[in-house]
């Protein structure tokens, strides 16, 4: 047996106790939270531990190593939650079953071409930028708009969300006020868009604030996996 199930498996059932006593305390059915482990930088053995588990689903930052993990393991379904670049567009729309990081329209028509090339159809989600910081992707939220516009006008691409990321460092407080922002966002964008349900944040430490404010993925890998080497 693979020596890392057991430890995996307890850690992921601490990490499915916390998310469902956060969904209960926001009045919300733990089912209606999906948790999607993320398998960056974790060495290989920890994705066939999770495997072995019965986990099916898991995310990736960087296209090159999910196109490596979805080759080898292609019975799973393989997020894309880093910042996808325009060259990196092709190899995204032939592995990933779902991207969390459209951020322009450019990208979008790119991907959406690419995809119909490829004969996919990816799930899409649009990433936003509510903390302004310089650092992160995701465009703003003025810019979502147009963003939404362009990546529904490719029908090779299916429009499910929207996704971001909290602040490094920043309060709690902050925090939820940058998720329940991307909740306000989604809601406001919904009666054009009625596809739009997914609500895709909150990480190691702070899904229990993004499931509050209404997260239907929450992205977790340290939690769950340990520190990545
Ligand atoms: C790394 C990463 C995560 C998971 O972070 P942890 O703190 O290990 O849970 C979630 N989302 C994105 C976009 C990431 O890059």
């Amino acid at each position: 047996m693979n020596p890392q199930v057991s430890a995996i498996s307890e850690r992921l059932a601490a990490v499915r106790q916390r998310l469902a006593a956060a969904a209960r305390l926001a009045g919300r059915d733990p089912a209606s939270v999906r948790l999607l482990p993320v398998t960056k930088f974790q060495p290989p053995e920890k994705v066939a531990a999770l495997l072995e588990i019965g986990e099916n689903a898991f995310a990736e930052n960087r296209v090159q190593d999910l196109v490596e993990r979805a080759t080898a393991w292609p019975q799973a379904e393989w997020h894309l939650i880093g910042p996808l670049q325009s060259n990196k567009a092709k190899a995204a729309a032939e592995h990933a079953a779902w991207i969390h990081s459209l951020d322009s329209v450019e990208l979008c028509q790119r991907l959406g071409r690419l995809a119909a090339a490829a004969g996919r159809r990816p799930k899409v989600l649009v990433q936003v930028n509510g903390t302004g910081e310089a650092s992160k992707s995701g465009c703003r939220p003025e810019e979502l708009a147009e963003v939404l516009a362009a990546a529904a006008a490719e029908p090779a691409l299916e429009l499910k969300g929207l996704m971001t990321m909290g602040a490094v460092d920043a309060s709690d407080e902050d925090t939820r006020a940058a998720f329940a922002k991307l909740r306000i966002l989604r809601d406001q964008h919904a009666g054009v868009y009625p596809g739009l349900t997914e609500l895709s944040m909150g990480m190691s430490g702070d899904f229990e604030l993004a499931i509050a404010e209404g997260a239907t993925l929450v992205r977790v890998g340290s939690s769950i996996l340990g520190d990545r080497t």
